[in-house]
């Protein structure tokens, strides 16, 4: 089971390799991510740029936990 985000207005979806708790950490901790990614050059995994690049273009539209066998 992959698990992903699902933006309900674009209907576009993306399934970073991380857990489904991680993907609601990030989620939820949005901001305080973005405020520390500022001051790490380049030390990000994979999953975390990812998340953060989908929630942003996806800001203030519905996004959901989502999940693909
Ligand atoms: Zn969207």
């Amino acid at each position: 089971m992959q698990f992903g985000y699902h933006c309900e207005e674009c209907e576009e979806a993306i399934f970073p390799l991380t857990t489904r708790t991680e993907l609601q950490w990030l989620k939820n901790r949005r901001h305080v991510v973005e405020e520390v990614a500022k001051h790490v050059s380049g030390g990000l995994d994979t999953w975390i740029v990812e998340g953060l690049d989908f929630l942003d273009k996806h800001d203030g539209h519905s996004v959901v936990l989502t999940q693909r066998r």
